[in-house]
């Protein structure tokens, strides 16, 4: 479902949000009746504002690089800012990785100008109140800013973690490197968090490790076409040109 354009740049929900919304407006509904209902649904929809900001930081770096980023689509457990090309430039990498999460540490820099935590506070009870909402984007915020850090391709931090190993060695074996830590931390990431009872986080690993083998593949698919038509290239010793620099995965970031 399209929401609307920000600079050319395609807003999307998936379908999928209405369920989202309707579980967070029964679980305002059981805390408070309609005020938690509607509490609850506005206080998510400011966390996927800020999930918005945190794609659109991306969406700044990567276009500064050149890059086109034609659509952000919101999925209920975060955003992917859909790169058409992600560069093998490490350098630039880095850069459009981190981009996102920075987003996340400078609204928790400006919220916390405002909030304040009392002692004894908990995150796990509902706060109708602003300041209480203040607290709650605090504690998104983090999440999002620490969570996205894991190295767990194709993660931001996992992308960072690619682009360092490819300064070292070619860009298909840091793929497979950092997709290989990607999974362990995905899978570490998981089991800690069924122990914890906390599934939809769960469910998120899960996830992680499904994106990153479909973008580990891309990037070996990517690379034997290269290959292939360098081996046309020189039986026909034409000047083709090839671009080097690019993949197209859809890009989780
Ligand atoms: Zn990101």
């Amino acid at each position: 479902m399209n929401l609307f354009r920000v600079r050319g740049i395609q807003i999307s929900v998936h379908a999928s949000f209405l369920l989202l919304f309707a579980y967070v407006a029964w679980e305002g509904w059981s805390a408070a009746a309609w005020v938690g209902a509607a509490w609850l649904t506005g206080s998510v929809l400011a966390v996927f504002v800020c999930v918005t900001l945190h794609e659109l930081g991306h969406v700044a770096a990567a276009r500064y690089f050149g890059v086109r980023v034609p659509r952000i689509l919101l999925l209920p457990i975060g955003g992917m800012a859909e790169m058409e090309s992600i560069p093998r430039r490490p350098r630039e990498e880095i850069i459009i990785a981190l981009a996102g999460p920075a987003v996340n540490y400078v609204i928790i820099g400006i919220l916390m100008i405002f909030v304040r935590f009392p002692e004894g506070w908990s995150p796990f009870y509902l706060e109708l109140s602003v300041a209480g909402l203040g607290r709650y984007l605090v504690v998104a915020n983090v999440i999002m800013g620490v969570f996205n850090l894991l190295p767990a391709f194709p993660m931001d931090g996992g992308r960072v973690l690619r682009a360092l190993l490819a300064m070292r060695m070619t860009y298909v074996g840091a793929t497979q490197v950092a997709a290989g830590v990607g999974k362990l931390v995905a899978i570490a990431g998981a089991g800690f968090l069924i122990y914890h009872g906390v599934y939809m986080g769960a469910a998120l690993f899960a996830f992680i490790i499904f994106a990153g083998e479909r973008e580990r593949r891309a990037v070996m698919r990517a690379e034997q076409e290269a290959e292939h038509w360098l081996r046309v290239r020189a039986r026909l010793s034409m000047p083709i040109q090839i671009k080097e620099t690019d993949t197209k995965p859809p890009a989780l970031v």
